[in-house]
């Protein structure tokens, strides 16, 4: 199969125009087709010669992502359920937000990691994305804003899968989406999501970018986490803590701890109390986000009361911890993660 042309960085594409002979130049040229005019064909590229358009066919293919589903929500929420060359699907999601409109990508097909209120994770991890299927993600949801005059302004790398497992093809499409020539999406406004892989956390603190990262807590202690986040056990509590120290020692970034809030389960006063202990000794700048869990059937799992999200948020408040209530988006359609896709497996096995 041939290799995807969204794959390629910059710096790749240079390394590839040099070998067929070409002036360096053109790299910048191809991406400004691929990424500012968006073409969907290399014979489009028409202010590149004849000969290099059809050496750029003979060894790349464009990502085709079919779409399957498209669920639009009353509040703008636009959430995709895409297919892929090898028939499996995935979903991105464009929100709208005063500030901007951003995209939620997906990393992987599936996930292995298990988190006991996640969707995504229930038929395991069928395979990585490449850097090329996420960006092509990116390029879907600024296809169909296009058409609004609108563009996407950030982008959060919290859809299926966890991307610190597919660590390469997620560099790569972060170099090709803050690229000048590429997507162009400034740094702070890219957001990626972590369940904890410890080792990749190191790794990305010494990549040194501006690219805020987002770890998924849950609980406030090893034994609770656990339970709902079996990765814990591979990555305890206190070595994900120790990576946050090391991250924010190394960056200066802000660290955002999701906290999904599960009814009865991990939303009692006393949890928060032991979060905003936790996360005062750490010493790090950091915000906390409560996102409350819809109803997850297939562990019986309820959503917490309003009333119990307040008092939640009051305790962590009260001990200086700056936190927020997620704005829910798109609750009138299947939005929590992997859910579209669960459908459609379901729909395909029968
Ligand atoms: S929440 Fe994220 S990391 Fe956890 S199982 Fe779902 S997709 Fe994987």
């Amino acid at each position: 199969m041939k290799t995807f042309i969204y794959d390629l960085t910059m710096e790749r594409l240079r390394e590839w125009v040099k070998e067929q002979g070409e002036p360096v130049f053109r790299a910048g040229q191809i991406f400004d087709w691929l990424y500012v005019k968006r073409v969907g064909a290399f014979e489009e590229m028409t202010n590149l010669p004849k000969s290099l358009r059809q050496k750029l066919e003979e060894s790349f293919q464009f990502v085709i992502l079919k779409e399957i589903t498209r669920q639009v929500s009353s509040d703008g929420t636009v959430k995709l359920l895409l297919g892929l060359h090898d028939d499996h699907a995935i979903e991105t999601v464009i929100m709208r937000h005063n500030y901007g409109n951003s995209v939620c990508v997906t990393t992987q097909v599936g996930c292995r990691i298990g988190c006991t209120f996640c969707a995504s994770t229930l038929g395991g991890l069928k395979r990585n994305l490449t850097a090329g299927e996420i960006v092509a993600q990116v390029l879907e949801a600024q296809r169909l804003l296009d058409k609004e005059q609108e563009r996407v302004s950030s982008i959060v790398v919290m859809g299926t899968g966890e991307p610190f497992e597919n660590y390469d093809a997620l560099m790569d499409f972060l170099r090709i989406t803050i690229h000048e020539k590429g997507l162009h999406i400034g740094q702070r406004h890219i957001t990626v999501s972590t369940s904890g892989i410890v080792p990749s956390i190191y790794r990305f603190a010494d990549e040194q970018t501006q690219i805020n990262l987002a770890i998924s807590i849950h609980a406030p202690n090893d034994e609770l986490r656990s339970k709902l986040m079996p990765v814990n056990r591979r990555y305890p509590f206190a070595e994900v803590l120790k990576a946050l120290q090391y991250y924010y020692q190394t960056t200066g970034r802000r660290i955002t701890f999701e906290y999904a809030l599960i009814g009865g389960v991990n939303d009692r006063p006393e949890h928060a109390q032991e979060l905003a202990e936790v996360l005062n000794g750490l010493d790090i700048l950091c915000h906390v986000n409560l996102i409350p869990v819809n109803y997850v059937p297939e562990r019986n799992y309820v959503r917490t009361s309003r009333d119990d999200i307040f008092a939640f948020l009051n305790v962590l408040q009260h001990n200086h911890i700056n936190a927020t209530i997620r704005r829910e988006q798109g609750g009138d359609i299947a939005a929590a993660c992997g859910q579209l896709r669960a459908k459609h497996m379901e729909s395909t096995a029968r």
